[in-house]
């Protein structure tokens, strides 16, 4: 059963005050918050079974390997992956595509092509440019409607057997667009192609079922999935990380060391060199037990109730325009009110105790294409409420009043 003020007692943060009034937490697309089943996880890490990983014999590190493995084989679980040493742990997204963005550089000459989608964060953009700088290899570019869908027939027309990967998100960070990207990857696969997913919106909501996607690398980061900071995951197809060359140098990701020759570790442990965030990736495991004792489905179907509920609230404020409405999306609302700097109603708002973020999001070429500076985005998360909703609503038409 969905008991929402059951949900919200395990978020000690949900009871403090900003600015004297409660927090309203509608930055959940930036960063989660942390429910107690985690942040005791990490207090029991460091109060019981510090100690490094894959080395010692002793007690204590044959303890903290074994929670850190458990920890990967609740992730392969998450993913539906076949193989848990296809789970590479990363300090994130944005360090999952630079892994994969790298290691793709040994199989590209000049001329061949690379496609991203216009809707991406920047951390799944300037990763591919450094790479076509260093390769000579050219990126094109999926576009979108105004409605913030992509436009699939572009697509297929600069599909061709020069393709080499495609990379798009999941879920926009920036409109919530849920991107088809079933469709997105077979068309990539029948001219040859690789596909990278970026998951970063998605795993917050739903379970990405990789062997059925037969995607070829998918990365996230537990922080947007109620887990902490500094640490992700890059899924990748067992015959590509074969291929790949190793991203970083160092211990742990060496079979044999010698001045004249160094063989590799194998998977996954060649692309994980030195200490890793070893909490982390125990608190990892942790935040999607905590999901998974939610459901996945009772989590997303009260995320997009409050979606509507938010929507159609806010829809009714004068001169309030929403970017992304398209059918498919997640709980990320990006508005503007016209004559009024996003920045300006951020800040307001803030001082009533809503949290929202203002600005690009990260996603620049979205700003472009609409042709504006910025947006106010709320992002909701399972343990938000509709009375939590209608204090923005209220914030953002007393910022309305005061600023138009
Ligand atoms: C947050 C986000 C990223 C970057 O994630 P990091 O945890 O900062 O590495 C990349 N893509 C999308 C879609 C995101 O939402």
């Amino acid at each position: 059963m969905f008991d929402i003020n059951k949900i919200r007692e395990d978020f000690p943060i949900l009871k403090r005050k900003v600015n004297g009034y409660p927090l309203v937490y509608f930055d959940n697309a930036a960063t989660s918050q942390t429910p107690k089943q985690v942040i005791d996880c990490i207090v029991d890490y460091y109060s019981n079974y510090n100690a490094n990983i894959h080395r010692g014999v002793h007690s204590l590190s044959q303890e903290a390997t074994d929670k850190y493995e458990q920890a990967r084989n609740k992730i392969r679980g998450h993913f539906n992956a076949a193989r848990s040493y296809e789970i590479i742990f990363t300090s994130g997204t944005t360090h999952g595509i630079n892994l994969v963005a790298n290691g793709f550089g040994s199989f590209l000459k000049e001329g061949d092509e690379l496609i991203v989608s216009a809707m991406e964060h920047h951390s799944n953009i300037v990763p591919w440019q450094m790479l076509c700088e260093r390769t000579g290899a050219i990126l094109k570019v999926i576009p979108m409607d105004e409605n913030g869908e992509l436009i699939m027939s572009s697509y297929k027309e600069l599909l061709n057997e020069n393709t080499k990967l495609v990379f798009c998100n999941h879920i926009s960070n920036a409109l919530g667009t849920v991107n088809p990207i079933e469709e997105i990857i077979q068309l990539a696969h029948n001219v040859g192609a690789a596909v990278l997913i970026d998951g970063a919106q998605a795993c917050p909501h739903l379970k990405p079922d990789v062997q059925k996607l037969d995607v070829d690398f998918y990365v996230a980061s537990a922080h947007k999935m109620c887990g902490p900071t500094g640490v992700g995951v890059l899924y990748g197809k067992e015959e590509w990380l074969n291929k790949l060359p190793p991203y970083q140098g160092g211990g742990e990701m060496i079979a044999e060391v010698t001045f004249e020759k160094t063989t590799y570790a194998d998977l996954p442990h060649k692309f994980e060199a030195g200490t890793p965030n070893i909490c982390g990736g125990i608190a990892f495991g942790a935040a999607i037990d905590y999901l998974n004792s939610i459901g996945m489905e009772e989590i997303m179907a009260w995320e997009h109730e409050l979606l509507e509920y938010a929507t159609k609230a806010l829809e009714e404020i004068e001169g309030l325009r929403i970017y992304g409405t398209s059918k498919h999306k997640t709980s990320v609302i990006s508005f503007n009110i016209e004559g009024v700097h996003p920045y300006d109603i951020g800040t307001i708002v803030d001082k009533l105790g809503v949290a929202v973020r203002t600005g690009h999001h990260c996603a620049q070429p979205i700003m472009d294409y609409f042709k504006i500076p910025g947006t106010v985005r709320a992002s909701f998360a399972f343990y938000n409420t509709k009375e939590e909703i209608d204090v923005l609503v209220a914030a953002v038409k007393k910022a309305h009043l005061m600023l138009a």
